[in-house]
This record gives structure tokens, sequence and C-alpha cells, in this order.
């Protein structure tokens, strides 16, 4: 594998091209919105240079990396020579099942067309090509250059061959990879969010306050962040929707999302990205201060 075409220039999209473009691979970025595009390599040379200012890379890998990275606004042009597809666009079905129908058409025969979802079927994504075969979850972590693993997940149809490929392709960038079925949340926010929901629901019932039950997470569980922070991180928007694809794929009532939590998403409280959520976040400091509603 030499191309690799990356969709969706976000937060998790520029740093998948970071990582595949540091390994010399020729990464064609693409995103349907071209200020993504800038906003995408300017983040890309920031984190670059971030590594050269620590030592970890030197002037020169970093402009290779810079140079490996080609942007693209259409799919056509951006993923006719691919050897493999990330695709990491919006979290939504219907954009990703178009994506996937067009890239179908679009990718050579032989490219395995993987998607970065973190809570969308695989089996249905690949229901929608003539390639299921060849279809997989590549699912990397938030930073994406920082974190280590990557959960490889076989839709139903997903060959052998392909989940090889993707295993050794994900080790030759550095990172460890771990296989997992295709049933809803994978393994990673199976376990992540019924946790992260079972502390909103002590919070909400007063077991604890925001800072105790992050406290007890972090000293008692080693966690290096409590899970009201993590949840805010994430982004509780992202958490609602992961807690609502469980609840549907299980129909167990164990995953119902608590009712704070579908409360917040609606009062617009989604964590750091919108500067409040079980804390309150201004740009620039990195002190962390419950939110208002929280304060005892
Ligand atoms: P994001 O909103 O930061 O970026 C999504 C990008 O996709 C946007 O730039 C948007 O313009 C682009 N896009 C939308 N439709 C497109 C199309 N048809 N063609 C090309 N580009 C298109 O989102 P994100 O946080 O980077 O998430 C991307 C994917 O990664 C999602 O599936 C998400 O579930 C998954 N994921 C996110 C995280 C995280 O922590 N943010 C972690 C793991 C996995």
């Amino acid at each position: 594998m030499k191309n690799i075409t990356v969709i969706g220039s976000g937060t998790m999209g520029n740093g998948i091209a970071h990582v595949f473009a540091q390994h010399n691979y020729q990464v064609s970025l693409v995103d349907v919105n071209e200020q993504a595009l800038k906003k995408a390599i300017d983040t890309i040379t920031k984190n670059l240079d971030r590594q050269l200012n620590k030592g970890a890379i030197t002037e020169e890998i970093k402009q290779q990396t810079l140079a490996n990275i080609t942007t693209h606004t259409e799919l056509s042009s951006g993923a006719a020579h691919a050897d493999l597809v990330v695709e990491a666009a919006t979290e939504n079905l219907t954009i990703k099942l178009d994506i996937f129908k067009q890239l179908d058409a679009i990718a050579p025969a032989g490219c395995i067309l993987a998607s970065n979802t973190s809570s969308i079927s695989i089996t249905k994504i690949a229901s929608v090509t003539k390639r299921p075969e060849l279809v997989i979850g590549m699912h990397f972590m938030n930073p994406v250059p920082v974190m280590k693993l990557v959960e490889v997940i076989n839709g139903y149809a997903t060959s052998k061959e392909t989940t090889d490929k993707i295993l050794s392709l994900s080790k030759a960038i550095g990172k460890i990879p771990a296989a997992s079925n295709d049933y809803p949340g994978f393994i990673a926010n199976r376990i992540l969010m019924p946790m992260i929901n079972e502390a909103i629901i002590s919070l909400h019932e007063g077991v604890g306050g925001v800072e105790e039950i992050d406290t007890v997470m972090k000293l008692g569980m080693a966690h290096p962040m409590g899970p009201l922070q993590l949840a805010d991180f994430i982004g509780l928007d992202v958490c609602l929707a992961i807690l609502k694809v469980l609840h549907d794929g299980f129909g167990n009532p164990k995953y119902a999302p608590c009712p704070l939590l579908v409360n917040m998403v609606t009062a617009g409280k989604l964590g750091a990205k919108s500067g409040e959520g079980f804390y309150t976040y201004t740009a620039g400091s990195k002190e962390l201060i419950v939110a208002p509603q929280f304060k005892k």
C-alpha cells in the first residue's frame, strides 16, 4: 500500500493524514469544505512543529510529511488511485452510506475501504458496496498522532486477508491494533460509554459531586482523566449518540442515556467544544472549573 485517501479533514481526519504522511505514505486528504482542508494543514503543521521542538522529528521529516499530503474537495480526484481509503467524515449514517456508495464506484478494484466511525455498523456500511469483503473499521483514538490504539473492526463479511492487511498496516504506522467484531459500540465504546453514563447517573442522583466523581476515578482507578472530564472532551452530544446506538442495538435498558445527559445536550451544553459541560472552558486556560450548575 502506498496511496492512502483520508475523507474528512476534521479533528480525526487531520490526525490520520498526519500519521500516514509521517510514515511516508502518499496521502490525499478530501473534504467537502475547503476551509476545513486549510485548517487541517495548519493543524498538522502546528503539531509537526511541536514534535520538532521536542526533538522527536527533524526539519527534513516535517517538510517531507507536509509534501506527502495533497488536498482535494472532490472524491473523484482524491480516491481514484487509492490503495486504502480511511473515511473520517461526520458521524452521520446518511453521509457515510453516500460516501461509501460513491467510493465503491470510484476507488480501484482491490482498494480497501475503512471507516473511522465510533459507532455505526461496519456491516451496514459494507452493505451499500459491491466489495463488503474489503470494508473494515479502523477506529483511531483522539489525538491520533499521540494515541497508540487502533481498534480494527471486522464487519460480518470482512475477509481475513483484509483484516490481516489492516492489522499489519496499523503496526507499520506505529500503532497497536486490537481486533473487534462488529457489534454496537465495538469494544472501546461498549465499555467506556456505560462507565461515563454511570458517572453522570451518580451525579444526577447526588451520590457525589463532579469533582468527587472524577477524583475517585483518577486517584482510585489511576485513570488519567475522570469520566465527567472525559465526557466533556469527547463531546456530550457524541456520548449521547453512542449511548443511543448501544441502547437501540441491544434493546437493554442498562444502556439508556441518563436524563441529565439528554437535558445538557438539549440545552447546548456539549462540553469543551461549546465552552461548558460538567466543567467550564475558556480558551487558553487549562484550569478545571466546575460548571455553575454543579457548584455546591
Ligand atoms: P469533525 O466534525 O471534526 O470532522 C468531520 C469532517 O468531515 C468535516 O470537516 C466535514 O466537512 C467533513 N465532511 C462531511 N461530509 C463530508 C463528505 N461527504 N465528504 C468529505 N468530507 C465530509 O468530526 P471528527 O470528530 O473528526 O469525526 C470524524 C469521524 O471520526 C466520525 O465518524 C467520528 O465518530 C469518528 N471518531 C471521532 C473521535 C473524536 O474524538 N472526535 C474519536 C474516534 C472516532
